[in-house]
């Protein structure tokens, strides 16, 4: 698990501005593009100004922004063993191995990552930890189920066997964050596989933990076609297929990418990186205002947000807490 900077002082109503009084330029990291700043932009304009701009400067809120839900962990966790899987094989480890990575990521990876959260913020933190949400035992359940399941899926999948055929030299990436621009603007993405398949077709992987479609999972999916189009991995793009891996379900949805479509994500990028850009205090500069970006009043995703102790004070806590109806 990712260790955190030392944490900055606490327990005000905002980040320490950087800069000019109240503005924070991302002086190091120049705007960028990506499909989870997208999904934090369409949610609320505050938490996007915590985590792409405040978190930049101030220990503390880069802290709070590494805090992770149980759900999430789950899925980093799948994610981290699988990587390590696809790292240190060459073909299916038989059964007792595939058992005991699966219950290593358990017993081991889990519980000692659980420990560190529990004795304190100076580590791995969960966020139900960090803010005294008591986590029932059907939760840590449903979380040790969703790694479970998820990695014996994924020792059963077809597409494992597949990437196991064509060979570790026909890979192309493995949880490798890569980058590509459209227009102006820097996109980042993060790449679970990429192989050549027997047909020199490039299948691309995205294994999910959720059970339910992401509302931005055709963007990305557009997004890696995108970057094997710019790579030159194919000379067509109906040569890639992109393949939403549904572990939990279990379910594979492979698609042919249509040239339509990386057209279509070129314009919904450089439209949303507009949308962000537009609030900014000085575009050239990414320089960012907390006032120009608001809080919004939905109390039940105030109730789930990391930076919730920065837009309620400690008094008015107990108030999102009783006017947000049970998720
Ligand atoms: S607590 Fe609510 S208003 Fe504040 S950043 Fe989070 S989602 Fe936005």
């Amino acid at each position: 698990m990712g260790r955190r900077p030392a944490a900055g002082p606490s327990g005000r109503a905002g980040p320490r501005p950087a800069g000019r009084r109240g503005t924070v330029p991302a002086v190091d990291s120049p705007f960028s593009w990506s499909a989870s700043r997208h999904d934090t932009f369409a949610t609320c304009r505050r938490r996007y100004y915590y985590s792409y701009y405040a978190a930049v400067e101030d220990p503390e809120v880069r802290r709070l922004k590494k805090l992770s839900a149980l759900p999430l962990w789950a899925g980093s966790v799948v994610h981290e063993t699988i990587q390590a899987v696809l790292e240190g094989h060459d073909a299916l480890p038989s059964p007792e191995a595939q058992e005991a990575i699966v219950r290593g990521a358990v017993h081991s990876d889990m519980l000692n990552a659980w420990r560190e959260s529990e004795s304190g913020p100076d580590g791995f933190r969960l966020f139900e930890h960090e803010y005294g949400v008591p986590v029932e035992k059907e939760d840590k359940r449903l979380a040790v189920n969703t790694v479970m399941r998820s990695l014996r899926s994924f020792f059963r999948s077809a597409t494992l066997a597949e990437a196991f055929a064509v060979g570790r030299k026909a890979w192309l990436a493995l949880e490798d964050l890569v980058s590509f621009r459209v227009g102006e603007v820097e996109v980042f993405l993060r790449m679970d596989l990429a192989f050549r398949d027997r047909a020199g077709r490039v299948v691309i992987v995205d294994w999910k933990t959720g059970r339910a479609e992401g509302r931005f999972n055709e963007v990305q999916i557009a997004g890696y076609a995108l970057y094997a189009a710019e790579q030159g991995w194919v000379g067509d793009p109906g040569e890639i297929q992109t393949e939403l891996n549904y572990l939990v379900v279990p379910r594979a949805r492979r698609r042919t990418v249509q040239g339509k479509q990386l057209e279509h994500a070129r314009r919904f990028i450089a439209r949303s990186a507009a949308d962000m850009k537009a609030l900014l205090l000085d575009s050239a500069a990414n320089l960012a205002r907390i006032e120009d970006f608001p809080m919004i009043d939905r109390p039940r995703v105030c109730r789930r947000c990391s930076f919730r102790r920065l837009c309620f004070p400690r008094a008015d806590v107990a108030a999102v807490e009783a006017t947000a109806p049970p998720p």
